[in-house]
């Protein structure tokens, strides 16, 4: 699931294989962008902020610089495509394609969006649209462990610790993998009401998730226990029913029709009581 780090992979390897080249084709497949042409326009970089990705182009004749947002949401990849590789999904699947260099040149690269959750074009003066809601980016230069907290008890104190680590506004970077592991690594039971724990702890965890990110920012398979081996990674994510790493209790998940308790958070009952 594309959370910080996958996001943080994914603009910098955009970063790296298009900046400061020529557009010779875009092709947009979203009915609100389906006529627009940036071919002509230099890729000026790519940033990740939290979960979103900003991919810069310069002016071009009376246009000013434009600002491609896309996020990945649940199934969205980018694919950095070279000459002989295979596309990773099918023709249909295609929201976004960028391309560098003439066709079949060895310099060429198509960069292929699939899938894309959200797919916007503003000019770059305007992006702050796209992400200024966001809270201090864990993988970001602007990231700020006192204003996360600040944000965190600028929140109603009755949300769960796991709701409020996975808003946006709050921190941006988490998502249901994380939201889970931090949970666990804490010792915090995931429903608990952030009202309820104290600035000390909450810093603490703030400093933990943004360590959990780091680590795994630069990895091709993301693990929280250190241990890189398949089956071994997580400590609670996905593992449903079997024993807790630690101690042994049976890991939970939360059940369908539990009061602001999504399926996709895990926890230990012997680790996380209370
Ligand atoms: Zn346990």
């Amino acid at each position: 699931m594309p959370e910080g780090d996958t996001v943080y992979r994914a603009a910098r390897e955009l970063d790296e294989a298009l900046t400061g080249r020529v557009l010779t084709l875009s092709d947009f497949r979203v009915p609100a962008y389906a006529t627009v042409d940036l071919a002509g326009r230099t890729v000026l970089g790519t940033i990740p902020r939290g979960k979103h990705l900003l991919t810069r182009f310069s002016a071009a004749g009376d246009s000013p610089p434009l600002t491609l947002h896309t996020h990945l949401k649940m199934e969205g990849i980018w694919q950095v495509q070279r000459p002989g590789d295979k596309w990773r999904r099918p023709t249909h699947l295609l929201r976004v394609r960028l391309a560098v260099g003439e066709r079949d040149a060895a310099d060429r690269i198509d960069a292929l969006g699939f899938e894309l959750g959200v797919v916007d074009l503003a000019p770059t003066a305007e992006e702050d649209t796209f992400v200024g809601h966001l809270g201090p980016d864990l993988l970001g230069p602007d990231w700020d462990v006192d204003e996360a907290l600040r944000r965190m008890r600028g929140t109603d104190q009755d949300r769960a610790i796991a709701e409020v680590l996975l808003d946006q506004r709050v921190l941006a970077g988490v998502g249901n993998v994380f939201k889970s592991e931090i949970c666990f690594v804490s010792g915090v039971h995931p429903h608990t009401p952030v009202g309820q724990l104290d600035d000390a702890k909450l810093r603490k965890m703030l400093v933990l998730s943004q360590r959990m990110l780091e680590a795994n920012k630069l990895r091709g398979e993301r693990t929280t226990t250190g241990i890189a081996r398949r089956g071994q990674r997580l400590w609670v994510y996905g593992r449903r029913d079997q024993p807790c790493r630690r101690c042994g209790a049976k890991i939970r998940r939360a059940e369908d029709g539990e009061p602001g308790k999504e399926r996709s958070t895990y926890w230990c009952p012997g680790c996380q009581a209370t």
